[in-house]
């Protein structure tokens, strides 16, 4: 059995122990929704205020070149890189995880526009707003073009065929958190001529990522959930170098032309990762994420994944000994290389649950159907957390102490 002393002793242990100290964390408070909005670094207000002040407030538009506005989201791009196995020009951050989805999906339409193939494969349980950019984008196109959904992972090797466009994936599920095998899938997809594009909102600053040596075409995600890059935080796109000549999609705004202030009538792409840029970019909220990479630049992908394995280790361990004589379901795998960084729990009364865990400072949340969802950032979630998480959980099925009746027909 393990007790809290065994978890007190691991954090005394933990080299990543001493990073929490740079978040900001209510007192009486267990975040485990670092998954959906990472914790605030605490120099995320001192930044904030340097750019509103100064280089907003004096310097005003002498910043876009001064304090390096124009150049943020290849920079910012740049030092994410390393998270992702990607290169120095091959990442910018800039608009949202669904507008960069439209643009690695549509280029790699254009890309395979002389195949004929018009399918996009995607899986049914995929965030929706990634199954509706699909959507939006191939119904626009009309001529064939269609949205396939699979059921399962399993069902990925029957759907991809000599129709696949593109197959279009999130590598961590972000409601089971079911972790792709990005090699073997990515594998799979070229061995039909079909082109794969990773969706990371769930893995970037989570899991170690290659997108290189796994055969990725494109990639997005997301900085606000495990980069704590702040609440609507730009996302990123990744394009490989191999790309990028090519890359062509159709939000050809100013911020991706070959010469921006020439005020030209006509597109003409720039050389580079420049050319997934759209237009001018929110300043503030994009400088405060690198108050996040800040963070990460301080340990590295190995030691984090290290410690969320510990951590979602010892939390299925506590709650199935701890909870056993409650209707829990695990819904994420127990296999470490198929667990992105949260556990899932399925139970009849999930929400009703979930406002009793919230109302009691555990923070997780819900997700249809019946299913409680914690996240485990190493940044800054300790093992006494994952101890004290539990205990409350207990108390709180062992009492009922959770309103089923102010939760029914109430879902958000
Ligand atoms: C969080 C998340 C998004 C969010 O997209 P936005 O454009 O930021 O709203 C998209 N896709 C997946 C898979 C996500 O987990």
């Amino acid at each position: 059995m393990i007790s809290r002393s065994d978890c007190l002793a691991r954090d005394a242990a933990d080299t990543l122990a001493p990073l929490r100290e740079q978040f900001d964390l209510p007192a009486g408070v267990i975040y485990l929704d670092g998954n959906s909005l990472g914790a605030r670094p605490k120099a995320a207000l001192t930044r904030a205020t340097a750019v509103i002040a100064k280089e907003w407030g004096k310097d005003l538009i002498t910043s876009w070149n001064s304090a390096g506005w124009f150049e943020m989201p290849k920079r910012l791009g740049d030092r994410l890189a390393p998270l992702l196995g990607a290169h120095d020009g091959e990442v910018v951050v800039t608009d949202t995880t669904s507008i960069n989805l439209f643009k690695a999906l549509a280029a790699a339409l254009h890309d395979q526009a002389h195949t004929g193939r018009k399918i996009i494969v995607t899986e049914r349980s995929n965030f929706p707003t990634d199954i509706y950019m699909a959507q939006g984008l191939t119904s626009w196109l009309e001529r064939g073009y269609e949205v396939r959904l699979v059921d399962s992972p399993q069902q990925l090797p029957d759907a991809i065929g000599a129709d696949t466009a593109v197959v279009m994936l999130t590598h961590v599920n972000y409601r089971t958190g079911y972790q792709h095998d990005m090699a073997a899938i990515s594998a799979l997809a070229h061995q039909h001529g079909a082109l794969i594009v990773w969706d990371l909102a769930h893995s970037a600053g989570a899991v170690p990522l290659d997108l290189h040596a796994d055969g990725a075409d494109y990639a997005v995600g997301c900085t606000y959930k495990y980069l704590n890059g702040g609440p609507g935080a730009p996302a990123f796109i990744w394009v490989p170098k191999r790309r990028q000549d090519t890359f062509s999609h159709p939000l050809s705004g100013w911020w991706g032309h070959a010469n921006p202030f020439a005020m030209a009538p006509d597109f003409a792409p720039c050389a580079g990762i420049g050319r997934a840029l759209c237009g001018t970019q929110p300043i503030t909220s994009l400088a405060m994420v690198e108050c996040g990479l800040d963070v990460f630049a301080q340990t590295g992908m190995a030691a984090i994944r290290a410690k969320s394995l510990a951590l979602t280790d010892l939390f299925i361990a506590l709650v199935e000994q701890r909870c056993a004589s409650h209707p829990l379901g695990l819904v994420t795998p127990r296999e470490h290389a198929r667990r992105g960084s949260q556990v899932s729990f399925t139970h009849p009364h999930g929400y009703a649950v979930m406002q009793a865990l919230i109302a009691r400072g555990v923070i997780g949340d819900y997700r249809e159907p019946e299913i409680m969802r914690f996240g485990f950032t190493p940044l800054y979630t300790s093992f006494a957390d994952v101890w004290d998480a539990v205990e409350i959980l207990k108390q709180i099925l062992d009492d009922k102490a959770y309103d089923t009746a102010a939760a029914r027909g109430t879902v958000t």
